[in-house]
């Protein structure tokens, strides 16, 4: 009984809640990189993954409700992912489909990203997931989601620690370019004269 219960414990411990980051209409403002990271971190450790671990990216999802599919409906499409509020408090993350040989990583890297969204979005149990605004500068809300995404990834807190582009790839199991970026810490997205344009290439 008694080691019942200590497994019990043990288990209710790791088990943690999904933070409350709710952002609202400040996604598509200028976020500081460092509150960025520090909401990344946080994500982070609410499902007990220290600076220097390989993110189990589905666990994390798990708990905050995501449901990743592949949507033959962005096949051949611009669009590389979508986060679509379902009832009782869920997102499903549509992504296109991909065979090539960095699936697996760019999933990870798309999913990151469309976790990052859902904090402009008000969570209430039982209810479907709500945004009560239109960001006028959608360039914002994209690099927040992008420097959430790299953060979430790849710590920068952890990026001392490896020799090379390489290693980090291999170590976080993300591409050589974002384990580039990582290293470089350059912008994640540009503006544009027409609006913006993401630095990752993943076509
Ligand atoms: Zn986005």
């Amino acid at each position: 009984m008694f080691f019942k219960l200590c497994l019990l414990m043990a288990a209710l411990k790791t088990m943690e809640k999904w933070p409350n980051l709710y952002l609202g209409s400040r996604i598509n403002t200028d976020i500081k990189k460092a509150e960025i990271c520090k909401l990344a971190n946080k994500v982070r450790s609410t499902t007990a993954h220290g600076l220097e671990e390989k993110i189990d990216i589905d666990s994390i999802a798990k708990l905050g409700r995501f449901r990743p599919v592949y949507s033959r409906y962005l096949k051949n499409s611009t669009i590389w992912a979508l986060l679509i509020g379902l009832d009782n408090d869920a997102f499903q993350i549509a992504l296109q489909p991909n065979k090539t040989e960095e699936a697996g990583q760019i999933r990870r890297y798309l999913m990151a990203h469309e976790i990052a969204h859902s904090f402009g979005y008000v969570r209430r149990q039982g209810e479907r997931p709500r945004r009560f605004f239109n960001g006028p500068n959608i360039f914002w809300e994209e690099r927040f989601c992008e420097e959430f995404a790299r953060q979430l990834l790849v710590p920068r807190e952890a990026i001392p620690n490896f020799k090379n582009a390489e290693e980090i790839s291999r170590h976080f199991d993300v591409t050589r370019q974002l384990a580039r970026l990582a290293i470089s810490a350059k912008p994640m997205v540009k503006q544009t004269s027409n609006g913006y344009e993401y630095v990752m290439d993943l076509s």
